[in-house]
């Protein structure tokens, strides 16, 4: 029989997935891929420990639940309820044609404040109607039976009871199924950091969050114009040469005249005005010389 687990790389969906095997599932590991996770945490972990690895792209619509999520945000600008239950519906349309029985994920209980509190959960399972096939094994003890405990394909006994956002349970299971290695975060998700709000809040307020431009934010420093033109000017070598990379046609790249200083990208639409401030901004990224009056023309990001 075989079981979509939903992989993050993290040590919880790890756990899952190896516990799914060992109970002698047949396992499709899947990684439900978004703008603002690292895609290569879960393909390491993946091939380390012989994980069948499916990556899903969340496209268009993901970016949708960011600007406008159902049930909010958590602490940084990560809509997490409506995209764990995004993560949760596609994989449950993807039962049928993957001929998979359930789904399984790393989930515990009250191990993250918003989207894996008890009530959150239930809240999840309304929100996906998939409460019946959804299995979240390291708490499945202290959880409601689903279809496949109640068909008796998985046993209780064999079912965890973790809760709480300790990870010592975790980490003494990791030892017995031979984890030597696993990813220390919990997330490894941009969305949660608070510092990257403002980021995604200055996108969304200029209605400009796309794909493209949240690629953007990982390189090199920002600034907004008071015209709210987009500048980004790139902090070294590799910057320079990953802004030239993600240029396009409407955008301006100026290069600098001197050795050493930012190459700096002017996002669509510009004026004449804002290539001059970038001027100023170029050299004084350059040579650190600090022009007074720049401050007043423009606001680091
Ligand atoms: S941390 Fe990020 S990827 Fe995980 S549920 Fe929240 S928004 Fe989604």
């Amino acid at each position: 029989m075989k079981v979509l687990c939903l992989f993050s790389g993290g040590l919880d969906s790890l756990i899952s997935t190896i516990w799914t095997r060992r109970q002698g599932f047949e396992v499709k590991a899947v990684y439900f891929k978004t703008p603002f996770l690292d895609r290569k945490i879960p393909e390491i972990f993946a091939e380390k420990y012989n994980i069948d690895l499916h990556v899903v792209e969340l496209k268009d619509n993901y970016l949708d639940i960011v600007i406008n999520p159902k049930y909010g945000w958590g602490k940084g600008a990560n809509p997490c309820i409506d995209c764990h239950a995004m993560m949760i519906t596609t994989a449950g349309k993807m039962l049928q044609s993957e001929n998979a029985a359930f789904i399984v994920t790393g989930d515990v209980v009250g191990q993250r404040p918003m989207s894996q509190r008890k009530d959150t959960l239930k809240l999840i399972d309304k929100i996906t109607g998939m409460s019946e096939i959804t299995v979240r094994p390291l708490s499945g003890k202290i959880l409601p039976k689903t279809t496949a405990e109640k068909m008796g394909w998985i046993k209780r006994e064999e079912l965890m009871d973790i809760s709480g956002r300790g990870r010592k349970r975790q980490m003494k299971i990791a030892q017995e199924y031979g984890i030597t290695e696993y990813n220390q975060s919990t997330g490894g998700c941009v969305l949660t950091e608070r510092t990257y709000k403002n980021k995604i809040i200055d996108l969304i307020d200029n209605e400009q969050l796309t794909e493209e431009n949240v690629k953007l934010l990982k390189i090199g420093r920002h600034f907004r114009t008071k015209n709210k033109t987009k500048i980004i000017l790139g902090r070294n070598k590799m910057e320079n040469e990953e802004l030239k990379k993600l240029t396009i046609k409407e955008d301006k790249l100026i290069f600098p005249p001197q050795h050493k200083a930012p190459v700096a990208l002017i996002k669509s639409p510009y004026n004449q005005e804002d290539i001059k401030i970038t001027e100023k901004l170029i050299d004084y990224y350059s040579i650190k010389t600090i022009h007074n009056d720049i401050n007043k023309e423009i606001v680091r990001i």
